[in-house]
């Protein structure tokens, strides 16, 4: 039962594997589909999980002209690892420094003239010129001014640029249902964001940069593209509309893997039940794994009963409740402590067959990025960079 720990000594506990190769191969595949636009690889939340700073060179790499990050932090955190392109960052709340982004030459968003305010005052207090992407909402009914408020916004932004403290390089706007090609908000959400450009210019402002779309529109809507496309899960490798296309029909390689070892194999007795609420009972004598890894790990509790491991080379439902710190999984008899399992997986040659994040995110009633950007807790991360990576 307890067999040799010795081939797999000194494997990590739980590992997310990244290969960046992938990475790179994704953003190429994504300007191919955008070639009239500018690509903007989004990296926020620590690159989906995937590790910010290394997915930002990958991108770089796969020729990514800009990078989108959701707060001021992300974006500093990728000037202090040596990012010297163009960066986005689009979410602040009032009374945040603006003066260090724009001294380090990242691109802020304005949602309303009181933030535009705040802008403009670190622009002065800087003395460099502020480059800001004004938002509109045409529609998600999140960030941005909704149609009452543009055209005051837009009206300030001119006065601001007139002063020279700003200089308006963007108006952007966010789709709610690209992920669902045929929903008609997007046709609407696409025509708000042409009459509010236009809104724009008869106001005197000319940003070079009008910007809609995310990984859906991207690869699903050509007409939303615009100057420039903003790519997060595809980036990784992940399909942003399983509905519409699997990853492997859009051409894009799953860049995470998360393995681990079986801590503990033993046999357990008909009528046993097994782990915390007894969900699962044995029908009859089985053999069981530990995998180290639980909730404390990102690996969601949704996901009890539900997900699939690959162990032994065979996909193994998930045996009743997820913990904290571990699950149970059905192994082969003769399984040995130490044997590898695969959570889900990537492209890699060695998982073939083994779940997919995508897999994970369908038996857990969740999207494919909720369960990459979680995972990680205490699991180590390794970045590889595969030979004969796409240029
Ligand atoms: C996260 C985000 C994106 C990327 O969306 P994906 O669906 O991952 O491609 C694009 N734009 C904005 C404003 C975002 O917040």
């Amino acid at each position: 039962m307890n067999g040799s720990l010795a081939p797999h000594a000194g494997a990590p506990r739980a590992e997310i594997r990244v290969d960046l190769s992938a990475v790179t191969h994704n953003v190429a595949v994504l300007r191919s589909a955008a070639p009239d636009a500018l690509m903007m690889t989004v990296v926020k939340a620590d690159g989906y999980g995937h590790g910010m700073s290394e997915v930002a060179t990958a991108a770089r790499r796969g020729g990514a002209d800009w990078l989108g990050v959701a707060v001021l932090e992300e974006a500093m955190a990728l000037r202090a690892a040596g990012d010297t392109g163009p960066i986005l960052t689009w979410l602040s709340v009032p009374g945040e420094d603006h003066a260090p982004a724009v001294a380090a030459a990242v691109d802020v968003a304005a949602y309303s003239v009181a933030q535009l305010d705040e802008i403009a005052g670190a622009a002065a207090r800087t003395g460099v010129q502020a480059r800001v992407h004004l938002k509109v909402d045409t529609g998600l009914s999140r960030g941005g001014a909704g149609a009452e408020d543009w055209p005051g916004l837009v009206a300030a932004a001119a006065s601001r640029e007139a002063d020279g403290e700003i200089r308006v390089a963007g108006v952007w706007s966010h789709l709610a249902c690209a992920d669902q090609p045929d929903h008609p908000a997007n046709d609407l959400q696409e025509a708000r964001f042409r009459t509010a450009c236009e809104t724009a210019r008869r106001a005197g402002l000319d940003p070079e940069l009008c910007h809609l779309a995310n990984s859906a529109a991207t690869l699903l809507r050509p007409r939303a593209h615009f100057d420039l496309v903003r790519c997060g899960i595809a980036s990784y490798g992940l399909t942003p509309s399983p509905e519409s296309a699997s990853s492997a029909e859009l051409g894009l390689r799953p860049a995470m893997t998360v393995t681990s070892r079986l801590a503990v194999v033993k046999q357990i007795a008909a009528g046993e039940g097994v782990s915390y609420g007894h969900q699962f009972v044995a029908e009859e004598e089985m053999w069981v794994g530990v995998v180290p890894v639980g909730y404390g790990d990102g690996v969601p509790r949704h996901a009890s009963g539900t997900a699939e491991v690959q162990v032994g080379g065979r996909r193994r439902r998930i045996l009743g409740r997820v913990c904290m710190d571990q699950l149970v999984v059905e192994v082969d008899p003769g399984s040995e402590v130490g044997d590898p399992v695969v959570l889900f997986g990537g492209d890699h040659p060695d998982h073939t067959d083994a779940p997919s994040a995508q897999d994970w995110a369908e038996a857990c009633g969740t999207i494919s990025y909720e369960i990459v950007t979680r995972i990680g807790g205490r699991m180590t991360r390794r970045h590889v960079d595969a030979p004969g990576a796409t240029r």
